[in-house]
């Protein structure tokens, strides 16, 4: 499993020398899976049509990454990691 690093400030907001390998930075919007998400900023989470809550009370019905696409925020960047699952990735979105 490879770390991920912020593209502006390089910390690792996936840290897996940490208990907690989720630590996001000043700049993430949002790390997420194709099953649901991991960390989202309250930022983030109000420029998306659907809350966090309700996209995973519906996870049958829900594509996270059409909700991220859904989202009004105006700049970010999203970066897509291979979670070693066959079609299943992780989710890092980064203000710009
Ligand atoms: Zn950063």
């Amino acid at each position: 499993m490879q770390n991920i690093q912020c593209p502006f400030c390089h910390h690792a907001v996936i840290d897996w020398s940490e208990e907690q390998y989720v630590q996001p930075c000043a700049h993430t919007l949002f790390i997420a899976m194709d099953l649901g998400f991991e960390y989202i900023s309250d930022e983030f989470e109000s420029t998306m049509q659907r809350t966090v809550d309700d996209i995973h009370a519906d996870d049958e019905n829900s594509n996270v990454f059409n909700e991220i696409s859904k989202s009004s925020y105006p700049e970010f960047s999203v970066y897509k990691s291979d979670l070693g699952v066959e079609g299943m990735y992780r989710y890092l979105g980064f203000a710009n």
